[in-house]
């Protein structure tokens, strides 16, 4: 492990996990850094202005993707927390990922930020966590009390323990029906107002969705998930009248959005219930056509 003390404070370079765990147990201060696009724009900006940072970009084994190889078509994946998002990009695990990864920052930004980062802190606005809650990720951390595996469902409740350091993401093999939508003040790269990812897997007979931008974190729309599982005749595909409508006032129900200078909190649940209601129209179309 490398330690530089400069004028500003100190950084310290894990090369193993094991070093990090003991370095962020020993320096509670440091603020871990991934790709360090939030870390380093919160310090320009006199946000955030920690007496050290962890380097976390000196461990190899945090970062890439290994796959099944049937990735395209939904096989299961591993996501190191320090794999890019551009990275992600490139490994093509899934048509939601591939739009939602397209909507975020810009390409020189991708080109650096990193999974971990972008879910840790579980900012409502950040693009992944409603993704990851529609594959039913899990997710892989490490700390002073030990290691542990949780559902994306209980990690984007319960976040990170103190010293603890975000290590993977795994996806598990999920095929069928995969989209992101979201809405945003502009058509471009950048945060979006409120966002709906749905995953529907026709073999499992599993519905799974994560709402972005709604509530204090990412969150799951379980009721909704729930009905729409129930309501569907699994052997045709079917999905009954009014059956998308509901499911989108289920995910609306499930909200807790805030008003702020972007959107007001009526907009945002509008928004989830109509986005909602089209995913499962475009699925019901996609079905009928075969
Ligand atoms: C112009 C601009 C546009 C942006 N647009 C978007 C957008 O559309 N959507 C979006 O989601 N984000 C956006 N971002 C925010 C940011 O770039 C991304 O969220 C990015 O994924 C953060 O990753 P990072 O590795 O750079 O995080 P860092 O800056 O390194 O870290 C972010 C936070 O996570 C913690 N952290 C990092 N890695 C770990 C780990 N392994 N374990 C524990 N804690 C960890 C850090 O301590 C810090 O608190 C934007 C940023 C900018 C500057």
């Amino acid at each position: 492990m490398t330690v530089t003390s400069t004028d500003s404070g100190r950084i310290v370079r894990p090369t193993s996990l094991e070093e990090a765990i003991a370095a962020s147990t020993e320096r509670p201060d440091a603020r871990i850094l991934g790709g360090g696009t939030l870390v380093v724009a919160e310090r320009s900006l006199g946000i955030d202005i920690p007496p050290a940072y962890l380097l976390l970009s000196g461990i190899a084994e945090l970062r890439g993707v290994t796959s099944d190889g049937a990735t395209a078509t939904g096989g299961a994946a591993r996501i190191g927390a320090q794999t890019t998002l551009r990275a992600l990009l490139d490994a093509a695990l899934s048509p939601m990922l591939d739009v939602a990864l397209r909507s975020l920052a810009t390409p020189q930004i991708r080109h650096r930020a990193t999974v971990g980062g972008n879910i840790a802190e579980r900012r409502p606005a950040h693009t992944l966590a409603p993704c990851l809650l529609a594959l039913d990720a899990s997710v892989g951390s490490a700390g002073p009390e030990g290691s542990r595996r949780r559902s994306i469902r209980d990690f984007a409740a319960e976040g990170l323990g103190a010293g603890e350091i975000l290590v993977d993401v795994a996806l598990p093999a999920r095929g069928g029906f995969q989209r992101f939508v979201r809405v945003a003040p502009r058509n471009g790269p950048g945060y979006a107002i409120a966002s709906v990812a749905v995953s529907i897997d026709p073999t499992a007979r599993s519905v799974r969705s994560g709402i972005g931008g709604s509530g204090p974190t990412a969150l799951p729309g379980t009721a909704a998930d729930d009905f729409l599982a129930g309501a569907v005749d699994w052997e045709s595909g079917a999905v009954p009248a009014g059956a998308a409508e509901e499911y989108g006032r289920l995910l609306a129900d499930a909200c807790d959005p805030p008003t702020d200078d972007r959107a007001s909190a009526g907009y945002r649940r509008h928004a989830i219930a109509v986005m909602g209601r089209r995913l499962i129209e475009a699925w019901n179309e996609e079905q009928q056509r075969g």
